[in-house]
């Protein structure tokens, strides 16, 4: 895998008060591959592949309509490497067709292999029955986080991004956030929009970034992955405001919980702040199937 040639962008959204946002576009990177997932391999894979693997082969874990199974079998199509995802819930294996991420992956190249909701969730027995398996096979941990991803996510920074008070993203397994906390300048403030009930997920970031510059900020109206009318309209306010797609699942909360909280002055005059556009687009098909069965305002793409 190489450093994506195209250089991210980042952009004013203009909210006529005395408190400056900023988006950076990493979700410019790749449609099927957010942002961040994108990092997140980043060093996974490239220190894999420096070991030779006589037939590199790729297995993960995720859900049906998962960002990192997208990111992953569009990753092994690009560097022409065979990929495993393991998907929880067996009840789609009969109807995996109708899945947009999944069928997507599959024309990308993945294989699957659906499990149990109870095995899914004991990953310890699951990776050992895969490596006795395929001793040869990478397995990437659900997310993709582990110590590798964090390291990726050191290139999300750059000099541009150092003349920020705060910077912003969504969480879900909580890489992303812990590779910006490691990184951040000392001045600076980071906040985790999180998107998943995870009591855990504050110690993990902790661990995995060394430092303790980050808050987490509850960021999901009602479940995870449930996606209300509210967010809907927020999402389509958005896009038809300032041209920009945000995503049901991570982008969407983070903005809109953002929103709220510059409403709210929670932030000191003068602040300049940057959220982290890690993509996550492809998941808006898939949500959208959902909304139609339900007969519900569906996101504008
Ligand atoms: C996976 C994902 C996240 C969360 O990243 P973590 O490192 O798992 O916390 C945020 N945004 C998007 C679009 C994602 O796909």
């Amino acid at each position: 895998m190489k450093i994506p040639a195209i250089s991210i962008p980042i952009v004013e959204i203009p909210l006529e008060k005395n408190i400056r946002l900023f988006l950076k576009r990493e979700d410019l990177i790749h449609l099927q591959i957010s942002g961040n997932k994108y990092w997140k391999l980043f060093y996974n894979i490239n220190s894999y592949l420096d070991r030779n693997p006589a037939d590199p082969f790729l297995i993960t874990f995720g859900g049906a309509f998962s960002n990192h199974i997208a990111a992953v079998a569009a990753l092994g199509k690009e560097g022409h490497l065979k990929t495993l995802g393991i998907i929880r819930g067996e009840e789609i294996q009969d109807k995996w067709q109708e899945n947009p991420t999944l069928k997507l992956a599959q024309e990308n190249g993945m294989d699957f292999r659906f499990v149990t909701r109870e095995m899914y969730r004991d990953k310890e027995t699951l990776t050992q029955i895969l490596e006795k398996e395929f001793p040869q096979a990478l397995i990437i941990p659900e997310g993709g986080t582990n110590e590798h991803a964090v390291e990726g996510i050191k290139y999300m920074l750059t000099e541009e991004t150092k003349s920020f008070d705060y910077l912003c993203t969504a969480v879900g397994t909580g890489g992303t956030i812990a590779g910006i906390s490691k990184f951040a300048e000392e001045k600076q403030q980071v906040l985790g929009f999180k998107a998943v009930d995870d009591p855990s997920l504050y110690n993990k970031v902790s661990d995995l970034s060394t430092r303790n510059n980050f808050q987490l900020i509850e960021a999901h109206d009602g479940k995870y992955g449930k996606i209300t009318d509210e967010n809907i309209r927020f999402i389509n306010d958005f896009k038809q405001k300032f041209g920009i797609q945000l995503d049901p699942v991570y982008t969407g909360k983070m903005m809109k919980t953002l929103f709220e909280m510059i409403e709210k002055k929670e932030f000191p005059e003068e602040s300049r702040i940057l959220a982290f556009h890690t993509g996550g687009l492809q998941g808006i098909f898939g949500a959208n199937e959902l909304l139609k069965k339900q007969n519900r305002e569906l996101i504008r793409f």
